[in-house]
C-alpha cells in the first residue's frame, strides 16, 4: 500500500517530523554549524538553484514523513551507528583507499559489532525508505518490517564506494527503478557525503565497482572506488559552497 505523505512510513501513525535527506552530521561536517554563508543546493532534476541558510533548512529535509517516536526514539540507535561509521571512514580515509576493505569490528569493537552492524544497516534502510516515500512510492513491506526489528532477508543491499579524493560537495543521485505491469519492481539510488557514496539497491544487484554488496550481517566487506571525478551527475542534487 502506498502511504499518504501524512503517515509515518514505518508505523502508520501521523507523520509529524521531517528527516534530513542527507544526514545532518554529514551536512555540518561539510559546511559547518551556524548560518551558512554561500551554500547552494543545485537541483538538476528541475533546474533550480537555492541558497541554504543552515543545516536545519527545510530545503535539506523531506516533507513530514515520520512520527516523532520512529524518527527520534526507534531509529536513534541506527543514526548513532551511522555517525560512528562515517567518522571512522573520514578518519581513516587514506588507509581505506589503499586497502579498499572495511572491518566493522574495528569501528564498533568486537563485542558490540554484531548489534551495531545491524543498526548501521537499518540506518541505510531508513535513508532509503525515506527517499522512496518522498517520491510517492510504496516502501516495500520487508523494509518497513526491518526498521521495526524483524528479519529482513536479502532483497535490499548497500555498498560503500570511496570518492577518489575528499570532495567539497554533497550529492544525491537520481532514484532509478524498473516497473513490471506498472508496478515498481526494483530500485537503485546513491548519495555521496564528500568522502564516500552509499549505493542502495532493492531487488537489483549493485555493480562490483561500487563495492561489495552488504546486508549488515558480515563483519567485513570490500569498498568500491567511485570511478569518476566529475562534479555532478545529470539530474542529481548537489550541495556546494
Ligand atoms: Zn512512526
Amino acid at each position: 500500500m502506498n502511504k499518504t505523505p501524512k503517515q509515518c512510513w514505518m508505523c502508520d501513525n501521523a507523520a509529524t517530523t521531517s528527516e534530513h535527506v542527507n544526514k545532518k552530521t554529514d551536512v555540518k561536517k561539510m559546511f559547518g554549524s551556524g548560518t551558512f554563508k554561500n551554500v547552494v543546493k543545485h537541483d538538476y532534476d528541475n533546474g533550480t538553484k537555492k541558497k541554504i541558510q543552515g543545516s536545519d533548512s527545510q530545503l535539506l529535509k523531506y516533507s513530514k514523513n515520520l512520527c516523532a517516536t520512529c524518527n527520534n526514539h526507534r531509529t536513534q540507535p541506527y543514526d548513532f551507528a551511522y555517525t560512528q561509521f562515517e567518522a571512522y571512514v573520514r578518519n581513516n580515509f587514506d588507509e581505506l583507499k589503499k586497502s579498499l576493505f572495511i572491518n566493522t569490528n574495528n569501528i564498533f569493537g568486537k563485542r558490540a559489532a554484531k548489534k551495531q552492524r545491524c543498526n548501521l544497516f537499518l540506518y541505510f534502510v531508513k535513508a532509503f525508505g525515506c527517499q522512496l516515500h518522498d517520491r510517492g512510492l510504496p516502501v516495500p513491506q520487508v523494509l518497513r518490517e526491518a526498521v521495526l526489528g524483524k528479519n529482513y532477508g536479502n532483497t535490499f543491499r548497500i555498498s560503500i564506494c570511496l570518492d577518489q579524493m575528499k570532495m567539497q560537495f554533497i550529492q544525491n543521485f537520481p532514484l532509478e527503478g524498473d516497473q513490471i505491469n506498472g508496478q515498481p519492481e526494483d530500485f537503485f539510488w546513491a548519495q555521496d557525503n564528500g568522502f564516500f557514496a552509499v549505493a542502495y539497491a532493492y531487488n537489483r544487484s549493485i555493480p562490483a565497482k561500487f563495492g561489495e554488496e552488504w546486508h549488515g550481517k558480515t563483519p567485513q566487506f570490500k569498498l568500491g572506488m567511485w570511478p569518476i571525478t566529475r562534479t555532478f551527475w545529470p539530474d542529481s542534487t548537489l550541495l556546494t559552497k
